[in-house]
């Protein structure tokens, strides 16, 4: 037997709790369910009303409203719920789509650029500045102007088939962005100052570090009296924009066909600052680009006169600076199309 107190809270609970049932029901069926469980010959609200006569008679007007008060709302309720159903079915059966305007808004997105694309166009821009103009040159391209013309000599392995997609002996898709070189000088006498961006293809294995496509940023100034050193310097500034000035260089002597003498450029490490780290392989550097004073052999083939001119040019790969630049360890990242990996870089 419940005193006063208790039945009061014992009506506040019922409430509650038929209300969450109602609002939780999706079905009409259900709806009758409920209704006979709170309302029936034997329902809980029911039951409740019939022990009112239990209850002193003083207290017997107050709880008798309470309890019919809690009947009407659920009644009432049951039947808003009702309606409800009855027009979600009938907008369902139309064919329309039904609107709940209290599910929460899904945030919509803008599209961005790819981060090889936004390094791209830095890269550019970094040059742009200093001078140089863009050209482009065709994806397709013939063995002369990729190999033949650049000093490449026959029997110089980047010719093997493991390493270039021919499609047949003289068309192959380009391995660098370097013809683009040779076929400015053949259009355009000295002065020439010139960034060549684009999309290279290598016959590679497809690893962590090297993918059978990617892109590549090769620039070249021809003109007289151009020096190594006028090269130094063009790369410490394009370096010292793009990482920072705490950014130390260091030349390293190497080979290249097209470049006499050739170099390999490093900075030093921008994760560990050149204390040694996994990403630098504990050297302190990192390889960022291939650069040299452009061979007289490849002036003589398109025409220059390379007792007159000497040039640089120097050449990198834009998803490596991309890696190094936001810490990237894998450029397959790039290729995947990756949504969780792409909205990282909403510049
Ligand atoms: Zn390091």
């Amino acid at each position: 037997m419940l005193n006063t107190n208790e039945f009061q809270n014992s009506i506040q609970k019922t409430k509650e709790e038929a209300f969450r049932e109602i609002d939780q029901e999706n079905r009409l069926e259900g709806l009758e369910q409920i209704r006979v469980k709170y309302l029936g010959r034997k329902g809980i609200i029911t039951s409740l009303l019939k022990n009112l006569k239990d209850f002193p008679e003083e207290d017997r007007p107050a709880l008798g409203q309470l309890s019919n008060q809690l009947k009407k709302q659920v009644e009432e309720v049951l039947l808003q719920r009702a309606e409800k159903l009855k027009e979600i079915q009938l907008t369902l059966k139309k064919g329309r789509w039904f609107l709940d305007y209290t599910l929460p808004g899904r945030k919509g997105w803008v599209g961005k650029l790819h981060p090889v694309t936004q390094v791209n166009e830095r890269i550019i821009q970094i040059f742009y500045g200093m001078g140089f103009e863009v050209a482009k040159g065709p994806d397709i391209e013939t063995d002369y102007y990729n190999f033949s013309s650049l000093n490449f000599p026959q029997d110089h392995p980047a010719r093997d088939m493991q390493d270039t997609f021919y499609i047949n002996d003289d068309i192959l898709l380009r391995t660098h962005t370097s013809p683009v070189q040779v076929r400015v000088f053949e259009k355009t006498e000295p002065p020439v100052r010139i960034i060549a961006p684009g999309r290279c293809y290598r016959n590679e294995a497809i690893n962590s570090r090297s993918y059978c496509t990617f892109h590549q940023v090769e620039g070249f100034y021809v003109d007289t009296d151009v020096t190594f050193a006028d090269l130094k310097g063009v790369l410490t500034a394009f370096v010292w924009e793009m990482f920072g000035k705490d950014v130390k260089l260091r030349f390293r002597a190497s080979f290249f066909p097209f470049t006499e003498p050739s170099a390999e450029v490093d900075i030093s490490c921008i994760l560990c600052s050149g204390k040694g780290c996994s990403v630098c392989k504990h050297t302190g550097w990192l390889e960022i680009l291939g650069a040299g004073m452009i061979d007289p052999a490849v002036f003589d083939a398109v025409g220059y006169d390379s007792e007159k001119f000497t040039g640089y040019a120097f050449g990198m790969g834009v998803e490596r600076i991309a890696m190094l630049k936001y810490g990237i360890n894998d450029i397959r990242l790039f290729y995947e199309n990756d949504l969780r990996f792409l909205r990282q870089f909403q510049l």
